[in-house]
């Protein structure tokens, strides 16, 4: 039988394979470049997939091999160092290359054969032609012509619709008249230049930070910006932008949360007078496209992103930045997993480009890194204001007397600072009204079905939600097991406080900043706003708060209750707490006015947080550090989960259990594996996780093992009854 020559092709599904296509009838093989799209069929559906190699022979017999539909490009895709990187991340992080390639897709390339750039038509008065009595007879046109004569720069039609309406046929005798010139901007939204922002000074310090990035400006070097809250470290980064736009280079920088970058983007915008191109999960697929778009002819100077952006194919990138490194969100939670801001350094490197991580808290990994030599360390150690960072005090609440988890001392600090007409910001890390119902009688509480896990009460609506599935519904008004009508709340959520505060101060404004209340399109970013412009006095929220945000007038922050944080299992919840601790603290005081912060706790003695307040964050570092050394846990080995998820417990445990010993290597050393263990929430929307762990005293150790335990996984016959998952170099490990 002949074997007919094929093209292996990469397609978003999770299996660690390539799939075998005939070329589609009439296309010559030859003229069929490795790295074009290509639509295939694939079971009942169509794909968009990637050609990754071309082979003279199948593996298949040609009955069973089927056609490419269609070929999409006529060049590769992704050009040969974008290719590598993300040929990189698929075997570094061990992820399906046809579901990595598809990530650095813009959604509108899954589907369609082109993008266009989108233009607009502008509107330009010709001041050369003299207008004499052209126009005399013609007062309609006249204004128009007014109108557009005053804007040197042109107007789009929605500029010229803002000021009158029905235009369109007077312009058009305008332009038949050689008096307007209509032409078209390739910028899909081609907003008005923003004023023109003066530079700031940089203070002695930021000047230092830029000039030790700034000697190497053309070479690789990844540097540590650490800088406390309100060092100006964005002063740093705008600085290094302009000097890297000027020879012609674009930016690149990464920030954790899209509801950070209206600030950031505006301030970038008036500062360097450019035009910021966007890229989060929240574009739509046209605006999307447009970035991917800009980023590829080097029409972006700056692209302000979320994690995806690192995958944009940027035709001439001169700098990174990572803004907020520490920041979990940096690391890809589900689809494909991994870590963007590694992969930002390892992009650097690949570009011989400066990448700058800069935070308040900087990551233990980064850290160590610095230590190492791997990185450099670039600080600023005061803020740029005259503002002083705040003292953090500890209100102890044992045996104190707290009602809804408000301490009479936090109520009267507040108390203190309305009257000064200053902003309060307390912060809580639990949305709902209280996360447990109880039955004082029976000791009954209202657990989720689906998950191992309480359900949370809101008030108003009388419903119980479980933050895990999402499932809700009705309160109950009598305990479902003995019928008591006795049911109480227990503990606190962001609701509850607002609710308490309410009654306390019933004339202050206030505002809720959570999940629950954030949940439409730009409600953040609006409640944000108007927090900025001082509607608000009394500002409730969860971590939401917590990054990066200028409040000026903020002058108390109140932490009420973190005492989970110092319970949890997780190696790194130590680090994670003092992190958060750190950067909502950072809220008080940015201004000319005096900051402080209180911390509620029933462990005022523990001894990290004692270290964190009084030493600061440096030194809790060292000694968080100096205790996973010890411990041998990360960054001091390297860690990789496999985790298994299915409805019945038992299968998730044989599973593990199985290709537990097929990953073991026979004598080898510097490999542990643990496990099966279940994961902290081991019940979740109705499937038990548990997981394996593996920990390794060398990355290689991992590494060279990996592409194996991958193939060794995917052929358990038990694969194909568990979702199941590798994740190497896991954040969030219990
Ligand atoms: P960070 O990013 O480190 O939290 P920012 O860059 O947001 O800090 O700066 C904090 C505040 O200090 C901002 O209001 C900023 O305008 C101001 N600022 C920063 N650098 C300077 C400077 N060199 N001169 C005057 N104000 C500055
Ligand atoms: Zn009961
Ligand atoms: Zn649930």
């Amino acid at each position: 039988m002949p074997t007919l020559p094929v093209l292996k092709i990469a397609l978003p599904v999770p299996l660690y394979k390539y799939f075998e296509y005939r070329a589609p009838l009439g296309t010559a093989f030859d003229n069929i470049q490795v790295g074009v799209r290509v639509r295939v069929p694939f079971g009942k559906r169509i794909l968009t997939g990637i050609v990754v190699e071309k082979c003279p022979k199948s593996s298949l017999a040609p009955d069973k091999l089927k056609t490419v539909q269609e070929i999409l490009d006529t060049k590769p895709v992704f050009d040969p160092v974008l290719k590598k990187l993300l040929f990189w991340v698929a075997r570094y992080y061990q992820q399906p290359t046809g579901e990595v390639l598809n990530a650095a897709l813009p959604k509108a390339l899954r589907k369609q054969k082109h993008i266009r750039t989108a233009s607009k038509a502008i509107y330009r008065a010709c001041t050369k032609k003299a207008i004499g009595q052209l126009l005399d007879r013609a007062p309609k046109q006249r204004q128009v012509f007014e109108l557009i004569k005053a804007h040197p720069a042109g107007l789009t039609a929605d500029e010229i619709t803002a000021h009158m309406s029905h235009w369109h046929p007077f312009v058009h005798a305008l332009i038949d008249k050689n008096l307007v010139q209509k032409t078209t901007c390739s910028k899909v939204s081609a907003k008005p230049p923003r004023a023109v922002a003066e530079s700031l000074t940089l203070t002695q310090e930021q000047r230092h930070a830029f000039e030790q990035v700034h000697r190497s400006i053309r070479q690789f070097g990844v540097y540590l910006l650490a800088g406390v809250t309100g060092s100006g470290k964005t002063e740093v980064y705008l600085a290094l932008a302009k000097d890297v736009i000027a020879r012609g280079k674009q930016v690149l920088m990464l920030v954790p949360e899209i509801g950070l970058t209206p600030q950031l983007v505006q301030r970038i915008e008036s500062r360097l007078n450019i035009q910021v191109a966007l890229m989060h999960s929240d574009l739509s697929t046209g605006e999307g496209a447009q970035t991917w778009l800009q980023a590829n002819t080097g029409q972006a100077s700056v692209v302000v992103g979320t994690r995806s952006a690192i995958f944009l194919p940027f035709r001439n990138l001169g700098l990174i930045v990572v803004d907020e490194e520490h920041d979990l969100s940096f690391k890809q939670q589900e689809g494909i997993l991994y870590s963007a801001r590694d992969v930002a350094v390892y992009r650097a490197k690949q570009l011989s480009i400066p990448i700058v991580l800069g935070s308040a808290t900087p990551s233990l990994e980064s850290q160590h890194n610095a230590i190492l030599g791997h990185y450099r360390n670039v600080t600023l150690s005061k803020r740029a204001k005259l503002a002083k960072i705040p003292q953090v005090k500890l209100i102890d609440l044992r045996s104190k007397h707290a009602i809804d988890g408000l301490s009479s001392e936090l109520l009267q600090a507040i108390e203190t600072e309305l009257k000064q007409k200053h902003q309060v910001l307390l912060f809580l890390n639990r949305r709902g009204f209280a996360p447990v119902l109880l039955c004082h009688d029976c000791a009954w509480t209202a657990e989720c079905a689906r998950c191992d896990s309480h359900m949370v009460f809101y008030k108003g609506q009388d419903i119980i939600k479980c933050h895990h599935c999402q499932k809700q519904e009705k309160a109950p008004v009598a305990c479902p097991q003995c019928g008591s009508e006795n049911l109480i709340f227990l503990g606190e959520g962001t609701q509850r406080i607002e609710n308490r505060l309410k009654k306390i101060f019933p004339d202050t404004a206030m505002i809720r900043i959570d999940r629950d209340s954030t949940r439409k399109k730009h409600t953040l970013q609006d409640k944000l706003e108007e927090v900025r412009q001082g509607k608000h006095q009394i500002i409730i929220g969860t971590q939401m708060l917590a990054k990066g945000h200028d409040f000026p007038n903020v002058t108390l922050v109140g932490i009420l209750n973190v005492d989970h944080g110092l319970l949890s299992s997780d190696f790194r919840a130590s680090e994670r707490l003092a992190q958060l601790i750190v950067q909502v603290s950072g809220r008080a005081g940015r201004s000319a006015k005096k900051g402080r912060v209180l911390l509620q706790t029933h462990q005022p003695e523990h001894p990290l947080l004692n270290r964190l307040l009084t030493h600061g964050y440096q030194d809790f570092s060292k000694e968080v550090l100096r205790q996973r050394e010890r411990c041998v846990l990360p960054p001091f080995s390297f860690m990789l989960l496999v985790r298994a998820r299915a409805h019945q417990q038992d299968l998730t445990y044989r599973f593990l259990r199985e290709i537990k010993s097929s990953m073991l290597p026979s004598g080898s050393s510097g490999l542990n594996l643990f496990g099966p263990i279940p994961a902290s929430l081991e019940r979740k929307a109705g499937m038990y996780q548990s997981q394996l762990v593996a920990i390794a005293t060398s990355r290689k150790a991992i590494q060279a093992r990996l592409p194996n335990w991958t193939t060794v996984i995917q052929q358990h016959p038990l694969a194909k009854r568990v979702r199941w998952n590798i994740e190497v170099d896991p954040l969030e490990t219990a």
